[in-house]
């Protein structure tokens, strides 16, 4: 260990009401918060001891839905800047896994060049009887999409930690692979 700590942006994508800002805050809330504000973007930074490493996620929170007829400076903004993404869909809302598979479809096309870390995230885990997503089928999805997959419920707090340690497995295997 020294005084130099990795830093990565982790992006979330998803349609508004998926738990985007629940699963930050519940990020966010096990230590200390940061909250920044920069240039609009709503961000929280934690380090994580994760495999014995700490290592510093900023964990933001700043994705906005499409406007018609609007090319979106911010979007494509968001598309670009993450070292890793995180594409939020709620399991009780089968249009925002279609998109979700969308945002993975333009990230690649954005990020063609790159091999960065998506995780697909089912949240809501907790909303059993309004599922309208199964398992199979996202993990399935995940698949073709060459991403990682996991279910969380953010207002249970289930899974959060896990999502998290992911991404910071995920962003070292592929610096150890250069
Ligand atoms: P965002 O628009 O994607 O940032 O979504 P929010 O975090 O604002 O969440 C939208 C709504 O879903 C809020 O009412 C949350 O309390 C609720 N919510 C978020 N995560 C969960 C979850 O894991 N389970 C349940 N039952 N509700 C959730």
């Amino acid at each position: 260990s020294g005084c130099w700590e990795p830093q990565y942006r982790v992006v979330l994508l998803g349609d508004p009401g998926v738990g985007k800002t629940s699963l930050a805050n519940a990020f966010a809330g096990l230590q200390e918060r940061d909250l920044l504000e920069q240039h609009g973007e709503v961000a929280y930074e934690r380090t994580l001891s994760v495999d014995g490493e700490e290592t510093t996620l900023l964990v933001i929170d700043a994705w906005e839905p499409e406007r018609r007829g609007e090319e979106s400076w911010h979007r494509s903004h968001c598309l670009q800047v993450g070292n890793a993404y995180v594409i939020v869909y709620s399991i009780t809302d089968h249009g925002s896994f279609e998109s979700a598979a969308e945002l993975r479809i333009q990230l690649r096309s954005m990020r063609q060049a790159e091999d960065i870390p998506i995780i697909l995230v089912g949240n809501k885990s907790d909303l059993v009887r309004c599922r309208e997503v199964s398992v199979e089928e996202a993990r399935a999805c995940a698949m073709m999409f060459d991403c990682k997959f996991i279910e969380t419920s953010a207002a249970l707090q289930h899974n959060v930690a896990e999502l998290f340690e992911g991404v910071v497995r995920q962003l070292r295997l592929r610096l150890e692979g250069k």
